[in-house]
C-alpha cells in the first residue's frame, strides 16, 4: 500500500475537516496529517480510512474516529521526550499518532490478534514503539512512571491502578461510562491529589479486563 497523491491528498482534506471541528494544536494536526491511516484499517475499507468515522478491526473493535484520536492526543498537552502509555492498541493509530508527535510509547493491547496486526503495522512502516500483549488494567510497571496515559476503550470507572503509574504533573486521559461515555482528563498535582475535569460525550468499546 503505496502513499500516493491520492491518499496525501485525502490526507490533507482531512485534517482541514478536523481544523473545522475545533482541533487547534497543530503538533496533533501535523502528525495526523504525515501518519498514513489507510495501513492500519482492514484492506476492505481502504476507501473509508479519511473519512471522520470510526471503522471496524478485527475482533469486534474499532479503530477510532480521527476526531477523537485529535481530541483525545490534544487534551494529553503532549511535549516531544515523554513517556506514554496508551492502553487498548488497536489498530495501533493512535500510537504511531503520538510517536510521530515525539514521544515514546509504550501500548498494551488485550487481543492477541490486534497485538500482532499493529505490530507488523508498525514494523512495515519503521516506527518504534513498545507494544505488549496483556492487560491494560495492570498498566506497564517495568515502564512507569509515565508522563501521559491515554486509555482508548471505556472504563466503568477511572483505573484507580493506572493512576499510580501515572507521574506528578502528568496527565491521564480516559473515556468514563458504560453505553455512552465522558471524556475524562486527570492531573496529578501530587502524590495524593488529582484534578478532574470533563470534556463532553463520546462513544468507546469497553475496556475488558483480561482474564488469561
Ligand atoms: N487506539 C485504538 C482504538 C482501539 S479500540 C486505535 O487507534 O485503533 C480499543 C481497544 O482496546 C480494542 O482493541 C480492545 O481490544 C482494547 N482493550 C479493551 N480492554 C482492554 C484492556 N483491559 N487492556 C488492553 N486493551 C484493551
Amino acid at each position: 500500500m503505496r502513499d500516493t497523491y491520492r491518499t496525501k491528498g485525502l490526507r490533507k482534506l482531512m485534517v482541514e475537516d478536523l481544523k473545522h471541528k475545533g482541533i487547534t494544536d497543530t503538533n496533533v494536526l501535523n502528525a495526523i496529517a504525515i501518519v498514513p491511516r489507510h495501513h492500519f484499517v482492514p484492506a476492505s475499507l481502504f476507501e473509508h480510512a479519511y473519512s471522520d468515522a470510526a471503522l471496524p478491526i478485527p475482533c469486534k473493535q474499532t479503530i477510532s474516529q480521527p476526531y477523537t484520536v485529535a481530541r483525545q492526543s490534544e487534551l494529553l498537552e503532549i511535549q516531544r521526550g515523554m513517556r506514554v502509555l496508551e492502553v487498548g492498541t488497536g489498530s495501533g493509530y493512535q500510537s504511531a499518532v503520538l510517536r510521530q508527535m515525539g514521544v515514546f510509547v509504550y501500548t498494551v493491547e488485550r487481543q492477541r490478534e490486534l497485538y500482532e496486526f499493529s505490530k507488523k503495522v508498525f514494523q512495515s512502516l519503521s516506527i518504534s514503539i513498545a507494544g505488549k500483549y496483556g492487560d491494560g488494567y495492570k498498566g506497564w510497571s517495568e515502564f512507569a512512571p509515565f508522563d501521559r496515559i491515554l486509555i482508548t476503550c471505556a472504563a466503568t470507572e477511572i483505573p484507580q491502578n493506572l493512576l499510580s503509574q501515572l507521574k506528578t504533573n502528568g496527565i491521564l486521559v480516559v473515556p468514563v461510562g458504560e453505553e455512552a461515555q465522558t471524556m475524562t482528563k486527570i492531573i496529578r498535582l501530587s502524590e495524593n491529589d488529582f484534578e478532574t475535569s470533563l470534556h463532553g460525550s463520546c462513544r468507546f468499546v469497553p475496556m475488558v479486563e483480561n482474564t488469561e
